[in-house]
């Protein structure tokens, strides 16, 4: 059994077949997974998908895509959200600079007041950050009371090692089954087991042979399998050990 601890569900990449396919993922060794919300309206889409399975959770939050929809009003919007019962962390928020489609100082504004409302509800969050290391560990740092993920992990081993030391999950999509994933086999590879969760982020990073298709949580155990190589150990460890993870990362 399998926790996908990051999945895009309300993508409407699965607008044809979410129902069948979600009825379906239990049986193909999928137990738990958790949903996180991209924007306000996602975040409602996710608490109301996660009412209707058992093995799904949800986590509220706006990606730095939509920093700038952020102001206190929303804010107040996830702490009701917060207090559904299978609402279990914030997220996805964080920092992308790769695109900049939104000011960094936007972004910045946005990812610390979503910090500030994780540290009020004692919740974990779920932070995306994509080439703004320095940034983003420099807000973590003035929140050492509030720890996460950092997934879909495209820092360096060291970084990642700097995580785990302030009690941090660390966070691997298909980008491990890639043919160029030396660094993040690197990290993989090094740190602490029992800091690594995994994740699909589907419908996006579909793992090898599956590469440029839709992704899917069943597509989960090519991570495992991946893993399983690098750290040298049996599947149905890896299987039991990341699940557990993610089970203690989102207090599940
Ligand atoms: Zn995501």
């Amino acid at each position: 059994m399998l926790f996908d601890t990051h999945a895009h569900m309300n993508d409407r990449a699965f607008d044809s077949d979410r129902e069948e396919l979600l009825q379906k993922l239990p049986s193909e060794g999928i137990s738990l997974l958790m949903n996180p919300g991209c924007n306000l309206e996602d975040s409602r889409q996710s608490v109301a998908l996660a009412e209707k399975y058992p093995y799904i959770y949800a986590a509220v939050g706006s990606h730095p895509d939509s920093a700038d929809e952020v102001n206190e009003a929303v804010i107040d919007q996830y702490r009701q959200l917060c207090r559904h019962e299978k609402v279990k962390a914030i997220g996805e928020i964080g920092l992308d600079y790769h695109y900049e489609d939104i000011p960094r100082d936007i972004q910045k504004k946005a990812f610390v007041m979503q910090m500030e409302l994780a540290r009020e509800l004692n919740l974990p969050v779920i932070v995306h950050e994509r080439d703004a290391h320095e940034d983003g560990m420099a807000i973590i740092r003035d929140f050492p009371d509030v720890t996460g993920v950092f997934h879909c992990y495209s820092g360096s081993a060291e970084m990642a090692r700097q995580l785990v030391d302030l009690g941090w999950y660390i966070g691997f999509t298909g980008v491990l089954t890639f043919k160029n994933a030396r660094k993040a086999l690197e990290t993989a590879a090094s740190i602490p087991l029992e800091r690594i969760v995994l994740e699909t982020d589907c419908p996006y990073m579909a793992p090898e042979p599956f590469r440029g298709k839709r992704n899917s949580p069943a597509y989960l155990f090519r991570m495992a399998e991946k893993l399983a190589e690098l750290r040298e150990l049996p599947v149905a460890e890896i299987h039991r050990i990341t699940t557990e993870n993610g089970q203690h990362l989102y207090r599940i």
